[in-house]
């Protein structure tokens, strides 16, 4: 194999579909059962809720895709998780596969997964988020401690309440107090579905807190939101301990040793560093 990629979220899959456009052999291997990583989209009655990226700062043109552009990026009607439904058709993607020993072998890599999954490529590139993909390294004796600037890159956190409200009519979504309370009847999804997407603040206080705490405070959030009238018939939190890189490394991809890549969010908007990336590779 030539490539093997470590991660099916945007980056994964636009490097994914490059490779295969140029005939390379590649195998894509996820550890999640869905895919597009933090392009998520949930049901709740059988109905869509985004509960990961509510937008995303840039889009591929490429997509055969509605999207639509606003002040705080891009969405897609129908959910967010479509970009990567659409982006993974036709790709080789092998799902719940999650990579844990990495080593280097005969001019190339080899690669155990949690679940027995023993292959060997010549070169390997990582895309989870820059935290987790250290953590993947240093399990592996490959972190490169002296590399100060990729472990000073951090990431907010991010705490989503999931809600169906009773009702959802003349309401739009808004920003209050800095949380985004976004209503999914716009996108197309669940018609009673209520993302409250709390600030990064907000998140990181409360992030290690009992669940049952943390939904209280955002409760209370909404109480004194000008929704805080409407009944809640359904909730769910949900929480990205990575949601977003507070700063990117000063290059968009990193070679490591020779064949192994890190790419993706932590190194730019991950459709700009998998490109910078490709564009070395082919
Ligand atoms: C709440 C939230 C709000 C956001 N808001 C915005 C926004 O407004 N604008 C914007 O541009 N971006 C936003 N983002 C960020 C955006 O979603 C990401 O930049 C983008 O989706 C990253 O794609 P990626 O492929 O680089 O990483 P990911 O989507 O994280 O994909 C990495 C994949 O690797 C898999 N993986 C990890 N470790 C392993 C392993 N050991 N073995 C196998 N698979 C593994 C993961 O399961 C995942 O599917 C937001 C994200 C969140 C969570």
């Amino acid at each position: 194999m030539d490539y093997i990629i470590i991660g099916a979220g945007l980056t994964g899959l636009h490097i994914a579909q490059a490779l295969q456009n140029r005939n390379q052999t590649y195998t894509i291997l996820e550890k999640s059962k869905g895919l597009g990583g933090r392009l998520a989209t949930r049901r709740i009655d059988d109905l869509g809720l985004d509960h990961g990226a509510l937008f995303l700062d840039s889009i591929d043109n490429n997509l055969t895709l509605e999207t639509i552009s606003t002040d705080l990026g891009h969405y897609v009607p129908g959910g967010m998780n479509q970009i990567a439904k659409i982006m993974a058709k036709d790709l080789k993607i092998m799902k719940e596969q999650k990579v844990t020993k990495l080593k280097p072998q005969n001019q190339g890599w080899h690669i155990e997964t949690e679940e027995g999954l023993v292959l060997e490529s010549k070169n390997v590139i990582l895309t989870a988020p820059l935290p987790q993909a250290l953590d993947l390294l240093s399990q592996n004796h490959l972190a490169p401690n002296e590399n100060h600037e990729l472990h000073s890159i951090k990431y907010t956190k991010a705490l989503i309440l999931l809600v169906t409200l009773e009702s959802t009519e003349n309401f739009s979504s808004s920003i209050f107090e800095g949380h985004h309370f976004q209503f999914m009847k716009e996108r197309k999804l669940h018609p009673k579905g209520l993302v409250i997407q709390c600030s990064p603040e907000f998140s990181e206080k409360y992030f290690d807190q009992a669940e049952a705490v943390s939904t209280d405070e955002i409760l209370k959030i909404f109480k004194r939101s000008p929704l805080g009238n409407l009944k809640i018939e359904k909730l769910e939190l949900k929480k990205w301990r990575y949601s977003r890189p507070m700063t990117t490394y000063s290059q968009k991809f990193l070679e490591l040793y020779p064949g192994l890549y890190l790419c993706g969010d932590g190194f730019g908007l991950p459709l700009e560093s998998s490109r910078v990336l490709i564009n070395h590779l082919l």
